[in-house]
């Protein structure tokens, strides 16, 4: 794979820094090809929400992150495009959360765990990663989509399944999980079968959670279970939507024309 050579000064660094992540996470067999589209996807959002965190995305978070310090068995998912843009964030958040680290893949197949595996590998050697043998299937997907690990999110009780299929999603919460997903796409079915729907880019999202595990952790439990009940997932979707309206409202009225920063 070509080094990436582009210079900092470029207006899109950030963004084709991260599809060179994508592109090599391809090559390496990390990322399924449909991965590719889906990147696209997520980044098209992006440029509707502005390339940062917004404020329900933020609300969001801090639920999802104290809702997780209250699980039993938290498990954090791991797919093709979260290995290949946050490996080294996952783990840490795992870590910070004390939860499991489960690969789960949509197009499954034994490389691809491999190639994951090595991945998570590269940034610690002695991490415990589940997914790898799964036993247990979610009930009413078909097989290779429905692997589960039966020490992960089999018995788990909240999980975090980021930039995550809408039907399997559905069919998580199907089973009594309650489920956190990160993804761009307010519109997506994830995004709106999802408990908890963090609307952001998951390589500023996963940095920001670590921070606020880190503050939450020393909470008292009562303080965290207010967090939890306090939270409308219903409002935190209808509050992005009404973000991108109010910022295209907004660039309509300016005029973007020419402008170099928007
Ligand atoms: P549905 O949930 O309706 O099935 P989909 O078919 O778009 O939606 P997938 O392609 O399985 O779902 O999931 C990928 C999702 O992840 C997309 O909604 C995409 O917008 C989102 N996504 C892609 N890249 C990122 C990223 N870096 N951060 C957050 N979300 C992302
Ligand atoms: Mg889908």
């Amino acid at each position: 794979m070509a080094e990436f050579k582009v210079p900092k000064s470029h207006p899109r660094y950030w963004s084709l820094y991260y599809r060179h992540k994508i592109e090599e996470a391809l090559e390496k067999g990390i990322l399924a090809k449909a991965g590719t589209i889906a990147h696209g996807r997520g980044e098209a959002f992006d440029y509707l929400i502005g390339e940062k965190t917004i404020e329900p995305a933020e609300r969001a978070m801090r639920t999802a992150v104290a809702k997780l310090l209250l699980a039993e068995h938290p498990v954090v998912s791991v797919n093709g495009n979260v290995a290949a843009l946050v490996p080294k964030e996952t783990i840490e958040l795992a870590k910070s959360l004390g939860a499991k680290l489960e690969i789960n893949l949509f197009y499954r197949t034994e490389e691809r765990v491999k190639a994951i595996e090595k991945a998570l590998r590269e940034f610690d050697p002695d991490v415990e990663i589940l997914g790898i043998n799964p036993t247990k299937r979610i009930p009413n997907l078909e097989s290779e989509r429905g692997k589960v690990d039966e020490e992960g999110i089999w018995k788990a009780d909240v999980i975090v399944v980021p930039l995550e299929d809408g039907d399997r999603t559905e069919a998580l919460v199907a089973m009594g999980k309650f489920v956190i997903t990160v993804d761009l796409n307010p519109l997506s079915r994830s995004a709106r079968m999802a408990d908890i729907t963090i609307v952001d880019n998951i390589v500023r999202a996963y940095p920001k959670m670590i921070e606020i595990a880190e503050e939450l952790k020393g909470k008292p439990k009562e303080e965290l279970e207010a967090i939890v009940k306090g939270y409308d997932n219903a409002k935190t979707l209808s509050d992005v939507l009404i973000h991108m309206r109010n910022r295209l409202d907004a660039l309509s009225k300016e005029g973007i024309w020419r402008r170099r920063e928007i």
